[in-house]
């Protein structure tokens, strides 16, 4: 079969909101993506393999609102997974990242926009002298994981089940996010070698914790922590835990790695480790950074990061790494949050609308946990507190399917699977706030 429609018509931006641009139907779409793309997708939650029923394909983004290529407006509460923390396609970034583009896509080599954003970072994550930026937050991650190694001189990594950090051999250790989606928390295609160096505790587990240091302290390279876990739903840090794994990490001469890819400079300037005032030897940061565009980075003390290439023997490199692009639309972010002062107004969302569905969700006699942090927030289908992943296992999967099906139905685009989390962004105002409560009133009510 030949392609049922032409790409000339799905590239173009242009003729907005006229009746010709929305020509396409997203099954058919995902019918032909089928054909060319294992899953149809580039990415595997985006198969809704979940929550069941077809994708839909969108056309463009404006907001806090998705258009697909139907033309049907949704409110989008997955927002990229996490970058657009502004809104879509947020004038101030598409006009800066216009002008790069203009002025040459990649150079592959220096470009003051680099240095830029590199300062802004070191001046918000305390203990941070220097950064080192990547395509990716598997990247970022797979790049600290190397220097942690490098730095001690051992081997062993330390994890947390249900927490992703991309989709690194040595990571892909039940792990959360599409893995968890999927059923499936260990890959194919990694060397028992490589995942025996690898060990896996329960978050939020002090015991566990003291037991597999006192155990083997000694060969731990480095703890790598999602300090607010958010790739298996939602769930926060209990009082003492990350200080715990710090001091741990300090006694036993292991560093200790956030990956702040999903919550640096989303919760708070500082990420996680300001909310909850823990340092690490590393930050891992990813999606805010590039302002939607593909970016990571590897943050440390400069005795740390200058075991990198070219000064020290940890090596990374990249073509594409520290893209003009990439970084005029990473400082505009970060920019337009300081000036918004961003953190407090999107607590205040993200509040408001927990509090809202928590009650919607009261009224109709469902029992769910409402978890929110900032502008993240995951509705968990359970009676039961969950802490950590094994919490989260017990939720009702079926049941989220029906409620994911119901608020999509009603125009409201949730995570498209339980053990994700919920994004919200500056352009999530007290309409999208209320629509969105007004619709889980009626789905709570339809389950
Ligand atoms: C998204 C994410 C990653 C992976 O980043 P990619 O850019 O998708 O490679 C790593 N860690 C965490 C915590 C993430 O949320």
């Amino acid at each position: 079969m030949v392609l049922g429609f032409d790409m000339a018509n799905v590239l173009s931006v242009t003729d907005v909101g006229s009746d010709s641009e929305f020509t396409l139907r997203s099954e058919e779409v995902f019918e032909e993506a089928l054909r060319w793309m294992p899953g149809g997708v580039s990415s595997p939650v985006r198969a809704f393999r979940a929550v069941g029923g077809a994708p839909f394909f969108v056309k463009k983004a404006r907001g806090a609102r998705l258009v697909t290529v139907e033309g049907r407006e949704l409110i989008d509460y997955v927002c990229g997974w996490g970058p657009h923390i502004l809104g879509h396609a947020d004038a101030r970034i598409v006009s800066v990242v216009q002008k790069a583009a203009e002025g040459g896509l990649s150079f592959g080599v220096n470009q003051p926009g680099e240095v830029e954003l590199a300062r802004r970072i070191v001046k918000a994550l305390r203990c941070v002298e220097k950064v080192r930026f990547c395509n990716s937050g598997t990247e970022a991650v797979a790049t600290a994981i190397r220097l942690v190694r490098g730095a001690t001189g051992r081997d062993v990594i330390v994890k947390f089940a249900g927490c992703y950090h991309g989709h690194v051999d040595a990571l892909l250790v039940s792990g959360g996010s599409g893995q968890l989606t999927l059923g499936r928390p260990d890959s194919a295609g990694v060397p028992g070698q490589v995942a025996v160096l690898t060990r896996v505790l329960p978050f939020n587990d002090m015991q566990a914790l003291r037991g597999l240091f006192a155990e083997i302290g000694g060969e731990i390279a480095g703890v790598i922590v999602e300090p607010v876990p958010a790739n298996a739903g939602l769930y926060l840090p209990q009082a003492g835990f990350l200080e715990s794994l710090k001091e741990l990490c300090l006694r036993h001469g292991a560093l200790l790695i956030f990956d702040e890819v999903m919550t640096g400079f989303r919760l708070a300037r500082g990420g996680a480790s300001e909310i909850f005032g823990v340092q690490p030897d590393i930050f891992v940061l990813g999606k805010v950074i590039g302002g939607g565009l593909p970016v990571g980075a590897v943050c440390g003390s400069a005795r740390l990061m200058d075991l990198l290439a070219p000064d020290g023997p940890v090596y990374h490199a990249g073509t594409l790494a520290g893209n003009p692009m990439v970084t005029a639309a990473g400082v505009a972010q970060l920019d337009a949050l300081e000036q918004e002062e961003a953190w407090g107004r999107l607590a205040l969302a993200g509040s408001a609308l927990a509090e809202g569905l928590r009650a919607a969700a009261r009224a109709a006699g469902v029992q769910v946990q409402v978890q929110q942090v900032g502008s993240m927030l995951c509705v968990y289908f359970t009676a039961n507190p969950v802490r950590n992943l094994s919490d989260a296992m017990l939720c009702d999967t079926e049941m989220f399917a029906r409620f994911f099906h119901g608020m999509l139905k009603r125009g409201i685009y949730i995570p498209p699977s339980q053990f994700e989390s919920w994004f919200m962004t500056l352009a999530h105002g007290e309409e999208e706030v209320e629509e969105t409560i007004k619709a889980s009133r009626e789905v709570f009510c339809s389950l």
